[in-house]
C-alpha cells in the first residue's frame, strides 16, 4: 500500500510538472540552487527554508487527495494552485547570479586549514573567528549575515538570482567552501562581506580587497576583480558616507580569493573596533543604506561589463593575460599594517 501510494504520489507529479511547465519548485534541498536558476525571480526570492517549508504541505496535501477521493485529476488541480500561490509578485530575472559570502561563523571548520590556493603547498586556517564590536557587543559573523540577508533581499528586487555561501552563525564554511558554492551555482561574481579590526580604536572606515594581476591561481580574475572591489567600494563609501580609508588592498593571502572560478571581492565595511563605527553598523537602518551601496556597486560592475562588452571585446581578452610575473608564488608577501586594518577573510 505505502509502495502504491509512493508510485501515485510520483506519477502526480510527472502530470503536474507536464501541465505546469518548467521552473516550478518540485525540487528542494541540494538542488534548490538549479532549480532557482530555471526559476522566476519571485520564486527564487522564496530561501531554502521556505522552499522546503513550502513544499512539505503540498506533498501531504497530493497524498491525502489521492488517498481520499482517488481521483487524480482532481488532486493534480489541487497541487498546481498550492504550488503557484506563492508567485503573486513577478520580478524580472537581469540574468545575473550573485553569490554573497558573509565572512566567518561562529563555529571554525573541523579540518583546521586548507591550502591557500587550489595546488597550493601553502596552507592557511580554513577560516578565522573574526572580530566583533566594542560598542554593538556583535561577533562580526552576526553583522556580516544581517547585511548579507538584506543584501540578498535587495538584489532580488533588482532581478538578481542570490546565493548565499551561509544563511546562519551555526554552520562552519571554510574559505575554498565558500567558493566552491560560487562556482558551483555558477555565480557571475563572488561578493565577501565583512568588517573590520584594528588595535587602534580610533582607526575607522572601509577598504576592499582583491587578487593581484600576478594571482598564482586566477591571474585572469585580476582586472574583473579589481573593478568589482573599486565599483562596489566606491558607491558603498558614497551611500553611506563612510569613508575610503583602506582604499584596495590587493593581496593574495585570501585563499576565499584564491580558489575563486569567478570575480571575487572582499568588502570591509568598517572598523567594528572604532567605537563609533560599530555603533553605526549596528543600527538596523544605517544597514539599509549599507546594503543599497553594495546593490549599486554590483550594478555598477554589471554595467561597466556591458560596456565592455558593447566595446572591443578583442582588447579586453588581450589584456585580460596580462600579469606581472614577478609576483607569482609569492601569495602572501603584502602587508596591510600601513593601514591598522587586521583584514581577515
Ligand atoms: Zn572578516
Amino acid at each position: 500500500m505505502k509502495k502504491h501510494m509512493a508510485c501515485m504520489a510520483a506519477s502526480l507529479l510527472v502530470i503536474s510538472m507536464l501541465l505546469g511547465g518548467c521552473g516550478r519548485k518540485e525540487t528542494v534541498g541540494e538542488d534548490t540552487a538549479v532549480v532557482a536558476a530555471e526559476s522566476t525571480q519571485a520564486q527564487a526570492a522564496v530561501s531554502m527554508e521556505e522552499t522546503e517549508a513550502e513544499a512539505e504541505p503540498v506533498k501531504e496535501q497530493t497524498e491525502d487527495k489521492a488517498d481520499a477521493s482517488g481521483d487524480p485529476v482532481k488532486a493534480k488541480e489541487d497541487t498546481q494552485e498550492a504550488s503557484v500561490s506563492g508567485d503573486a509578485e513577478k520580478i524580472q530575472p537581469n540574468g545575473h547570479i550573485v553569490c554573497i559570502d558573509p565572512g566567518h561563523s561562529s563555529v571554525m571548520p573541523s579540518f583546521g586549514s586548507e591550502p591557500l590556493g587550489p595546488g597550493s603547498g601553502e596552507y592557511k586556517a580554513a577560516d578565522a573567528s573574526g572580530t566583533h564590536g566594542n560598542a554593538s557587543g556583535l561577533a562580526e559573523y552576526e553583522l556580516v549575515l544581517q547585511v548579507s540577508l538584506a543584501l540578498r533581499t535587495e538584489l532580488e528586487k533588482r532581478g538578481y538570482e542570490v546565493v548565499l555561501t551561509r544563511e546562519d552563525n551555526e554552520t562552519p564554511v571554510s574559505c575554498a567552501e565558500r567558493a566552491a558554492v560560487a562556482t558551483d551555482a555558477g555565480a557571475d561574481i563572488f561578493v565577501r562581506i565583512h568588517a573590520n579590526g584594528s588595535g587602534n580604536t580610533e582607526v575607522s572606515g572601509a577598504m576592499g580587497l582583491c587578487i593581484t594581476p600576478g594571482n598564482a591561481f586566477h591571474p585572469e580574475l585580476y582586472k574583473d576583480s579589481r573593478m568589482l572591489t573599486d565599483d562596489i567600494l566606491n558607491t558603498y563609501c558614497e551611500v553611506t558616507g563612510i569613508k575610503n580609508t583602506g582604499g584596495v588592498w590587493e593581496t593574495d593571502s585570501m585563499s576565499g580569493n584564491n580558489w575563486s572560478t569567478v570575480p571575487a571581492t572582499i568588502l570591509e565595511m568598517g572598523y567594528m573596533t572604532n567605537p563609533a563605527e560599530d555603533q553605526w553598523m549596528a543600527d538596523e537602518k544605517n544597514q539599509v543604506q549599507m546594503v543599497k551601496g553594495i546593490a549599486d556597486g554590483i550594478d555598477l560592475y554589471f554595467a561597466h561589463q556591458a560596456e565592455k562588452e558593447a566595446g572591443d571585446e578583442k582588447d579586453a581578452d588581450s589584456e585580460s593575460s596580462s600579469q606581472d610575473p614577478g609576483e607569482a608564488g609569492e601569495p602572501s608577501s603584502e602587508s596591510s599594517e600601513a593601514s591598522g586594518s587586521e583584514a581577515d577573510e
